[in-house]
């Protein structure tokens, strides 16, 4: 356990509230067991990281524990590959569940013997409507619904149905089994919503096993009372589902009751969330799969760059409310600045070189140059990085015909080279279209170190590489997958794919980066001055050199919140 798992002095949300006073009432002997509960049907998300650091954090303040439980009822579209990568990443993103990992699919006996328990006391049977009749039936806000003419079904036919569809004799949708509760109630989730349904498909734990699978909110109330979890913690669209959850276990001889409470779930500005969408973004090739850097999954920020613990420190800054809002994706960057700030060592990397010739710095000569590792933690240290004749600065940086208050280098001007000289442009070599391929520069001898003895100020200070010892890459520059604040809202029948930002992605493939970063190991992470901060990529950086823009320097948020305050 990576987090810090003090208590704080004054809960700081309306949860931890509540399991405060649940601890200090004495309730459940003042353990608390949570869970976090994911569907092997895809990646992880951003908006799982808030799931998993609030049911992770609250059992650790509490001195509790949280079970990692795969909820694995449907085995249609659900795969193993879904279920080793939920835990790696769960345990990237720094949390443990110790020996507590279950799935529901092992619960699949206990489940019939519940299901059959409630058929026992009148209260399922088994329905031959078709799903359309099913739904049909139920009605609607304003009207109620109408009994299934096999809801009253005598108890020993319903079990004698019931053991044939477990046994695989009945066609799949030929019947189901429903629970038996009020086809009156106001509240849809309770018009006798099916329990068991005939699924006549391999799982991916289970395989040939089983032809009757259960529903979601009989499964899920269920395996939490087997766990014996305390706070079952869900996100804002399980409040309908409440009062059958609470049915369920109300109507079972059940270890214990947890109590469900209902969070807001995370939606981020220009980024979709839902599982259905970041898979079609997957197999319509818009994204390079999964873990492509610019999907909102655990594995693609992982890839970009973004630690854990700004993750972590993002899900405690945007907190916990029981009305649903949009967090400004800004404010994902500004954790991921924050942390990258304080721990990912500065270095140089020229991203679209421009060849500088120093004409009278000798021909062969090289200098070793101190440069801070990071300014921002002196225990970083320095490294040296060599000084040349030829170097390499940013196209940027020049201009022939300066602007206003352009400060960088253009003719007859004079400017820093970061930790070595302070060098004056005096001539541009061009091809024969007119681009500018070359500059001729001269450097004071007597400014070693960025600094003249004679106390002349120069107002800009420019990156660069040693042309000889420079390394090659190829840098990604991932923007925004999206154009569209909202993109998931689908208003009017837009579809989220009409707001793909054509320029989510730009490829440089000549770049030029200081030497110390020809042994970057994958996934270490950097800082490239007065860029942003970049990420070597572990999946295409094995026999080369490529890095991923993690995100800029430019922090958005930081400005909203000093308009703000
Ligand atoms: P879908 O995207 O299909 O709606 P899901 O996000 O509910 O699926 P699950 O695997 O069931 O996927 O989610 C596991 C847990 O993570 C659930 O408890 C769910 O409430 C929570 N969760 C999912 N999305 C978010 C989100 N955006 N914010 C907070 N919690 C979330
Ligand atoms: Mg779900």
């Amino acid at each position: 356990m990576t987090t810090a798992a003090a208590r704080p002095e004054s809960p700081s949300d309306f949860i931890r509230q509540i399991v405060t006073a649940d601890v200090a009432a004495g309730k459940n002997g003042g353990r608390v067991v949570t869970r976090f509960p994911p569907e092997p049907n895809g990646y992880l998300h951003i908006g799982h990281a808030k799931s998993i650091c609030l049911n992770f954090g609250v059992a650790a303040e509490f001195g509790g524990i949280c079970h990692l439980r795969f909820d694995d009822t449907n085995p249609a579209k659900e795969d193993v590959e879904f279920v080793d990568a939920i835990q790696e990443n769960v345990r990237w993103l720094g949390f443990d569940w110790k020996d507590k990992l279950f799935y529901a699919s092992d619960y699949f006996d206990q489940l019939c013997k519940y299901a059959v328990e409630l058929i026992r006391n009148g209260k399922a049977y088994v329905c031959d409507l078709s799903g359309d009749e099913i739904r049909e039936y139920r009605g609607t806000l304003t009207e109620p619904g109408r009994n299934s003419p096999h809801r009253d079904r005598s108890v020993e036919e319903n079990l004698r149905l019931f053991e044939e569809m477990r046994a695989g004799r009945m066609q799949e949708g030929a019947c189901s089994l429903r629970a038996k509760i009020d086809m009156a109630s106001p509240n849809l989730n309770l018009r006798d919503p099916v329990i068991f349904r005939i699924k006549k498909a391999a799982h991916h734990r289970t395989g040939e096993k089983w032809c009757v699978y259960p529903m979601y909110d009989f499964a899920h109330a269920l395996s939490d009372a087997i766990e014996g979890i305390t706070h079952s913690l869900c996100t804002l669209e399980f409040e309908d589902h409440r009062p059958l959850y609470d049915w369920v276990l109300d109507n079972l001889d059940v270890p214990c009751h947890p109590q469900q409470i209902e969070f807001a779930r995370l939606n981020l500005s220009y980024t979709v969330l839902s599982k259905r969408k970041l898979l079609e973004l997957v197999q319509h090739g818009h994204v390079h799969g999964w873990d492509d850097p610019r999907m909102p999954t655990l594995a693609g920020l992982r890839r970009r760059g973004v630690t854990p613990e700004a993750i972590r420190d993002f899900c405690e800054r945007i907190g916990l409310a029981k009305r649903d809002s949009l967090v400004d994706v800004a404010m994902l960057e500004h954790s991921v600045r924050d942390d990258l700030n304080r721990r990912a060592p500065r270095v140089m990397a020229v991203l679209r070189p421009l060849k500088v010739v120093i004409e009278n710095y000798p021909e062969g000569e090289v200098e070793e140059m101190d440069a801070v590792n990071n300014p921002e933690d002196p225990s970083m240290g320095t490294r040296k990085v060599p000084f040349s004749r030829e170097l390499y600065i940013e196209q940027d940086d020049f201009r022939e015909d300066p602007p206003k208050k352009y400060f960088r280098l253009s003719p007859g001007r004079e400017v820093r080279l970061r930790y070595a000289y302070l060098i004056t442009c005096t001539g541009v070599v061009k091809d024969e279209k007119g681009e500018i391929v070359e500059l001729r520069c001269t450097y004071d001898p007597a400014t070693r170190g960025g600094n003249a003895p004679d106390g002349r100020k120069v107002k800009s200070t420019i990156h660069w590489v040693s042309a000889a010892h420079a390394a090659t890459a190829e840098v990604r520059l991932y923007d925004r997958l999206f154009t569209h604040e909202n993109p998931g809202l689908e208003k009017d029948g837009v579809e989220f794919t009409s707001y793909l930002n054509p320029a989510s992605l730009e490829i440089l493939r000549d770049c030029r980066v200081e030497p110390s970063l020809k042994a970057a190991a994958p996934e270490t992470r950097y800082q490239f001055e007065r860029q942003g901060y970049f990420c070597a990529d572990a999946v295409d950086g094995k026999d080369r050199l490529v890095f991923n823009r993690t995100v800029s320097l430019k922090d958005a948020w930081a400005r909203i919140e000093k308009a703000e305050s």
